[in-house]
């Protein structure tokens, strides 16, 4: 037996190793299969070339556990190490790695993030290992050996009587780690990171029902059989040409992706780039859904079908981050700070081309199939808005697909809808005033009002709706949009002709400083309109600047500092046209004229979805008072 010492300079590396990763240990067996699917792929191509004069066969790597000698066991029949090639690859070139790896990192402490993903490679099973075995024999004509070491610098290498071809790595856990040990940890560490690796893994056995032989009976039981368990995909749908799948083959890996989830996927964007840069993938469009679990499902980063995070900030632009699916791409530094990471050239390049592919199939969806995209409109409107939002790239291409559902289910572009609206509603300023409602229930006299008028009335109620306005209107020229029940319906679109008032200034005065008074503890701001005898007496609106600085703040800046906490602000507005509040004027007795305002404020409270609690019941009881 031969014994030697490694040539690193810090004495005992591997306590090192184990602090520094210490909230990562588990990828160590996401190294060491990497390392055999490696060798198993190395040996393929060297039998494909005729370099390798062996049978390539059906070649798959094996994980064991031995609970009892307390030992994982990972095996391969890949191309395997001659002596020479141990002592290199192992001990120079896998060591040298991993002390750089160490001087590299040292400073960068754990908040790196993606910090030890890989690059520790043979290494890491020091990790959770006291003695590491490697046992393997090269496809080359070359006596097998064993190499061990105990995590000091020193080991050791000897013949050994291995026959088959390939690599046996054999770990003896370590008091701190056997959980390792468990079964069920194993299998959930593979399924993690290995479900889509290219070289078929075995994890024990499993039972497989077989059919019921011809002639079985009713009760018989079918017949069984013991077949290997083999954990992984080795050809999920990503790595295939897009022409050679089918709707359903994308459906089918999207559940393979996601096991949880049980709605379908609205449709998929098949990534395939080879330059400058190398990535494949698929991303889904997820149906809207308030689901945690379905939440917990994000993109998944893959480098050559080995799991590396779900965490894809920084690579993926943000707004693209509710998708699902994955992303496969070697060429992706994982080794550094998120910070660095979004600095980086390549990544850059990445992350603009996703944004361009997404915004080009929206577009062809939503010139091939115009019905179905608005169908689906719901579900995608809150990432392309939110897209429009945060890159102006994106914006551009959106602006031409992106959708303006009215009230009554009509969808428009925008260029439509201007097409639309502009003779109708432009102002005396020149001005599209844009009017739209959040809700068509609680806004609903509101939506009428201006219907009469012949306006078409927007339904827009996504939570980041009023930046998107705050963005179009700054980008487009003379645009404003106005919600509803901002103003009364006559304000709403300022036009030149001003109505005529049925009561005169001094009745006006009057009307407007009793209505103050009864009204004072509720804060409402009055002004007295001239407007069609038609419309309600008694409006309240909610000024539309206020009321969107107020929700862009609460959804997140853009508004202004500490307006999120503002009381909410109201105007109520006095129809000095309508016969009730001539009515109220001519009243005799003031106990009369406030119960005559009182009941009508609560009236316009109602129509606005403000009248609640005890004012309520208040209001129906005098309300039944005065129909008795
Ligand atoms: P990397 O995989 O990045 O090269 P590792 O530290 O994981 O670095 O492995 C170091 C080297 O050891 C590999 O490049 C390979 O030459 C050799 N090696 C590791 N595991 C195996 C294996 N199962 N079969 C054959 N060679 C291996
Ligand atoms: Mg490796």
């Amino acid at each position: 037996m031969a014994t030697g010492k490694i040539n690193v300079s810090v004495e005992n590396i591997f306590p090192l190793i184990k602090k520094f990763l210490y909230s990562d240990h588990e990828i160590f067996l996401r190294e060491l299969i990497s390392n055999a699917t490696d060798a198993t792929l190395k040996l393929k191509h060297l039998t494909s070339i005729g370099e390798a004069k062996v049978e390539y066969g059906n070649p798959m790597i094996e994980v064991k556990v031995d609970k009892d000698k307390k030992r994982i066991h990972i095996i391969d029949q890949g191309i395997g190490m001659t002596e020479e090639e141990v002592k290199k690859y192992i001990n120079e070139v896998a060591f040298s790695g991993a002390e750089e790896f160490l001087d590299k990192y040292k400073d960068a402490g754990k908040d790196a993030g993606i910090i030890g993903h890989f690059g520790l490679g043979f290494y890491s099973a020091f990790m959770v290992a006291e003695k590491v075995e490697i046992i393997t024999k090269s496809h080359k004509d070359e006596p097998a050996v064993h190499w061990s070491c105990d995590g000091s610098p020193e080991f050791s290498i000897e013949p050994s009587d291995k026959k088959e071809r390939g690599t046996e790595i054999i770990l003896h856990i370590a008091e701190d780690s056997t959980e390792f040990l468990e079964d069920a940890k194993i299998r959930e560490l593979l399924v993690k990171y290995n479900k889509f690796m290219p070289i078929p893994i075995k994890f024990g056995t499993k039972t497989e029902t077989l059919p019921k032989p011809e002639g079985a009976k009713e009760d018989d039981p079918a017949p069984t059989q013991e077949v290997d368990d083999i954990i992984n995909n080795p050809n999920p749908a990503w790595t295939k040409q897009p022409n050679d799948l089918s709707d359903e083959e994308y459906k089918n890996f999207y559940r393979e992706l996601y096991p949880m989830q049980f709605e379908e996927p609205l449709f998929h964007i098949h990534l395939n780039v080879d330059y400058p840069f190398n990535l494949t993938g698929i991303l889904y469009f997820p149906k809207l859904t308030n689901d945690l679990n379905i939440q917990k499902d994000k993109i998944q980063l893959y480098q050559n079908q080995v799991f590396v995070t779900d965490n894809v900030e920084g690579i993926v632009p943000e707004f693209l981050t509710m998708l699902k699916g994955v992303i496969d791409s070697p060429d992706i530094p994982l080794n550094v700070s998120r910070s660095y990471l979004q600095a980086d050239g390549a990544v850059k390049k990445i992350s603009s081309y996703i944004t361009r592919k997404v915004a080009d199939k929206l577009t062809s969806l939503f010139k091939n199939n115009r019905e179905d995209f608005e169908q689906k409109w719901n579900d995608i409107k809150v990432v392309i808005e939110y897209g429009m939002l945060s890159e102006d790239k994106f914006f551009e291409k959106a602006d031409k697909f992106a959708l303006y559902p009215s009230v009554d289910g009509d969808f428009y572009t925008f260029e439509e809808l201007e097409a639309k609206i502009k003779d109708n509603q432009t102002d005396k300023d020149d001005k599209l005033v844009v009017l739209y409602a959040s809700d068509k229930e609680a806004q609903h006299s509101y939506i009428e009002a201006a219907k009469t008028k012949g306006y078409e009335v927007l339904l827009l109620d996504s939570p980041i709706v009023p930046h998107l306005m705050q963005k179009l209107e700054t980008s487009k020229e003379n645009l404003s949009f106005v919600r509803v029940d901002a103003d009364h319906v006559d304000n709403l679109i300022k036009k030149e002709d001003t109505a005529i008032s049925k009561l005169s200034e001094e009745e006006k005065e009057k009307l407007k400083t009793e209505i103050e008074e009864v009204t004072k503890d509720k804060g409402y701001t009055i002004q007295m309109e001239a407007m069609e005898s038609s419309a309600s007496p008694f409006i309240i609106t909610e000024p539309e600047f206020m009321r969107r600085m107020k929700e862009m703040q609460q959804t997140g800046g853009g508004g202004m500092f500490g307006m999120g906490n503002m009381p909410d602000m109201y105007n109520l507005i006095i129809n000095t046209n309508h016969e009730l509040v001539s009515e109220i004027l001519n009243t005799k007795t003031a106990k009369k004229r406030q119960r005559l305002i009182n009941q009508s404020l609560d009236l316009a409270r109602l129509s606005k979805g403000l009248l609640k609690g005890e004012e309520l019941t208040n209001f129906i009881a005098r309300s039944y008072d005065m129909i008795k």
